[in-house]
């Protein structure tokens, strides 16, 4: 062989090697609105683009190994979906006075290149060098409570809410549309001109049992955060609560077109959903903001477990999962974080895992998530306080110092305690428990955003991909 062509091989065989330790891995980052997606995934990208400099990520192997060749923001591969407004949010937190960013309100991406020195002594032989893509994609929570209605007929669905209505609470602030739909006749000819407000007052009494009664489970989930497709008319029915009717009233029908309707929103926005993204993610993490319903009260608090339940169903296709051969997951490690842990003083910290704990593994379930690596764990994405002690009435307290979000008065408080296993009566008797939003830290856009726990989470989700 030729010294040029020897050359050419020696390179066609680097670029051969190069591409088989190079790998990419999607993870997905969901959680239920205001449980801090946007927060997260603006300082993992941060903390990524800081490692190896001056981020704080002892926890995290390859960064406290010194074994982090360069990390850096990439175009992604799917062009079809929206890119995750990173540099939109810092500049909100680096704003005066620093505002959160906007929160999510669809799907959207961000590609990282991480180049690494390889642990892995054959990796190693073989170059020096390897990079991890790393796609993060951000969606809602509310996407994955609609999973269960794919079992569902039209007929079921409208039974199962009939019965939800019985809850007085709910049934008050459904008023304007229980009272729209009443004068509709099931084989009326189907009008838009009716259909589309009566949606629409349906779609705001879910938004009020969000905002008035701190209630997560709201169904349809694309109703309240519809992504790209507001205003659709796949988006415009509603269960048939005003005495049951059977099938078969056609399309130029009221309850037909409803019917149809809700079928294809099944089809094409829950089925398709899972099709086209879920089934492509590689490793989920799942955030849960634990302390906003602790706030509001025991309806909101057990309204979280049901719709953490109706999440978890999306992973429990373990081995006998109804909708596996539909859509092949293949999600094999799964985070659940329980975020803003900054609200709370460090003694509470390992409480508020055991809560999230409780919630998420409840007895029979984790049989049902076998073949899923899981696990838990408390963080803060954005460290808003900090943690000290402080004298009262003669005792030494742990307490916390920040700027309260309303008015950025700067506060010391002690929250309270949570508590490690879901809340019993005397619980929310004493009401031991005071949660306070705190303003976005005040920060320097060139130091990397203060965090806590971050790297644990690294850890557990890219751990083995970086060996
Ligand atoms: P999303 O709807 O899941 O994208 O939620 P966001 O990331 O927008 O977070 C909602 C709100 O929660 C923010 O506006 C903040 O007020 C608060 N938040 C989120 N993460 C943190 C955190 O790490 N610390 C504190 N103190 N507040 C946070």
């Amino acid at each position: 062989m030729s010294k040029t062509a020897l050359t050419q091989w020696r390179h066609k065989a680097g670029a051969w090697v190069q591409r088989g330790l190079d790998q990419r891995l999607r993870l997905a980052v969901t959680g239920l609105s205001r449980s801090g997606k946007t927060a997260f995934i603006t300082s993992l990208v941060n903390q990524l683009e800081h490692a190896g400099l001056d981020a704080r990520l002892p926890h995290w192997p390859p960064a406290a190994e010194g074994r982090l060749l360069g990390i850096k923001r990439v175009p992604s591969r799917h062009h079809h979906v929206p890119a995750f407004g990173y540099e939109a949010a810092l500049g909100q937190l680096a704003g005066t006075p620093p505002a959160w960013p906007e929160p999510t309100r669809g799907i959207s991406e961000i590609t990282l290149a991480i180049k690494y020195r390889p642990k892995n002594r054959l990796k190693r032989r073989l170059n020096d060098n390897a990079t991890l893509y790393l796609e993060i994609v951000d969606y809602p929570g509310e996407w994955l409570l609609d999973l269960p209605l794919l079992a569902m007929s039209y007929a079921q669905w409208s039974g199962q809410q009939r019965e939800l209505l019985r809850e007085p609470a709910l049934r008050e602030l459904a008023g304007p549309w229980l009272q729209m739909g009443e004068g509709l006749a099931p084989d009326g000819p189907a009008e838009d001109a009716r259909i589309a407000p009566l949606a629409a007052a349906y779609t705001r009494w879910l938004h009020d049992c969000k905002r008035e009664l701190g209630r997560y489970l709201v169904q349809p989930g694309r109703f309240v955060l519809p992504g790209e497709y507001q205003g659709a008319p796949m988006l415009q029915f509603v269960p048939w609560v005003w005495g049951e009717v059977g099938t078969g009233l056609g399309e130029q029908h009221h309850h037909g077109m409803m019917e149809a309707r809700f079928e294809h929103y099944k089809k094409h926005l829950v089925a398709g959903f899972y099709r086209e993204f879920f089934a492509g993610f590689d490793r989920q993490i799942v955030l849960v903001d634990c302390l906003t319903p602790l706030n509001r009260g025991p309806g909101s608090f057990t309204d979280l477990g049901r719709a953490l339940d109706a999440i978890l169903q999306s992973f429990e296709y373990g081995k006998s999962g109804w909708w596996r051969r539909l859509f092949a997951p293949r999600i094999d490690k799964l985070l659940f974080a329980a975020t803003k842990a900054d609200h709370l003083t460090p003694d509470q910290h390992c409480r508020l895992t055991r809560l999230l704990g409780t919630l998420v593994r409840g007895g029979h379930r984790q049989a049902r998530l076998s073949g899923i690596d899981i696990h838990t764990l408390a963080l803060a994405s954005i460290k808003a306080t900090h943690s000290g002690r402080v004298r009262h009435q003669g005792e030494e307290i742990p307490a916390l110092q920040g700027r309260r979000l309303e008015d950025l008065a700067p506060v010391t408080l002690y929250p309270g305690e949570v508590p490690e296993a879901l809340p019993g009566d005397d619980f929310w008797q004493r009401r031991g428990f005071d949660f306070t939003e705190f303003a976005p830290p005040e920060w320097r856009p060139e130091a990397p955003l203060p965090h806590l726990r971050l790297d644990q989470a690294l850890a557990f989700l890219l751990g083995d991909k970086l060996s």
